[in-house]
């Protein structure tokens, strides 16, 4: 397959997490030429300052230099980053302002904070960033949601319709866990929803709406004392139960700083506090009895 026929790209990590800021440049560079070689490639085409929520690592001035300097090289065409936190949109705004990005991929679907929209046209109108929309299944829990029987399959076409139908979208990023997706999910690029699409999202929505964490919100974690990334927490149990990506759900979860451990004794002042209607306790106890998996003692 000649390697100009397709797109690849990768970002600033190792194994054991994103590179903080503050790496050196040779530290930068070395992870990309590493994984030049285990791909077996001359060159990534994007490298993502990726799952990036502080502007600390975003606007890292040796990430820079290494990039221009793997630029240069030839081993990499475009930076981007991406985000789906909290502090999305500074990043994001943060990222438009430098001047020094080719790429964002935020999460972006139906349904989402109407804000986003606007930062994603100012991407393209005043930096001509290419916009990668992930997430775009709003949390994937078409398929065996009650009351969506008739809805589920056409749902994934409609969600993807939702997020081609924005001209200052580039592309959408979705999983593929069965052969048949690429047909199904191939059908929508392109296209924009019909009225019929529109109705199958609406009612989505609102059979998701008081299970559905947003990964761009955030308005509840001030109420939690023990600070606990409750939209963490909950990203996580998609990741389980929606995704189905047990392994890396646990494995995402045991490297929280803080775990939802102690929510089941708690008095919850978080009652209330979600806008969505979450009821987050519920939720959290829920999400630590799923992914608190320990290893069994031999
Ligand atoms: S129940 Fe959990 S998330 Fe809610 S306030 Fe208590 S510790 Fe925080
Ligand atoms: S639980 Fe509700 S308020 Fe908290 S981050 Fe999720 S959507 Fe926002």
């Amino acid at each position: 397959v000649p390697r100009e026929s397709f797109f690849l790209a990768t970002k600033w990590c190792t194994p054991i997490g994103h590179l903080p800021a503050g790496t050196s440049v040779e530290r930068y560079k070395e992870v990309v030429e590493e994984s030049l070689g285990r791909l077996g490639t001359d060159y990534v085409d994007l490298i993502h300052v990726h799952s990036c929520d502080e502007l600390d690592r975003l606007l890292d001035p040796n990430v820079h230099e290494a990039f221009a300097q793997l630029k240069a090289e030839g081993k990499a065409r475009f930076l981007g980053f991406s985000s789906h936190t909290p502090n999305l949109l500074d990043v994001a705004n943060a990222a438009i302002d430098s001047g020094k990005f080719d790429v964002m991929m935020l999460a972006y679907h139906h349904g989402i904070w109407p804000g986003l929209s606007d930062v994603i046209g100012r991407a393209s109108r005043e930096q001509d960033m290419g916009v990668v929309a992930m997430k775009t299944l709003k949390g994937a829990k078409h398929h065996g949601l009650e009351g969506f029987e008739d809805e589920q399959d056409s749902y994934a076409q409609a969600a993807l319709k939702w997020v081609h139908g924005d001209p200052n979208v580039s592309c959408a990023v979705i999983s593929f866990f069965d052969l048949q997706h690429v047909d199904e999910y191939l059908y929508a690029s392109g296209k924009t929803p019909n009225a019929d699409e529109v109705a199958v999202l609406d009612k989505y929505d609102s059979l998701t709406a008081d299970t559905y964490c947003a990964p761009h919100c955030g308005a509840c974690l001030s109420s939690c004392p023990e600070k606990l990334a409750i939209n963490d927490v909950l990203r996580h149990r998609m990741y389980f139960e929606d995704y189905r990506s047990e392994r890396q759900a646990i494995d995402l979860y045991a490297g929280l700083k803080r775990n939802a451990s102690v929510c089941a004794e708690c008095s919850a002042p978080c009652t209330g506090s979600c806008p969505f209607g979450i009821r987050i306790q519920e939720r959290m106890v829920g999400a630590h009895e799923l992914l608190d998996v320990r290893p069994t003692a031999s």
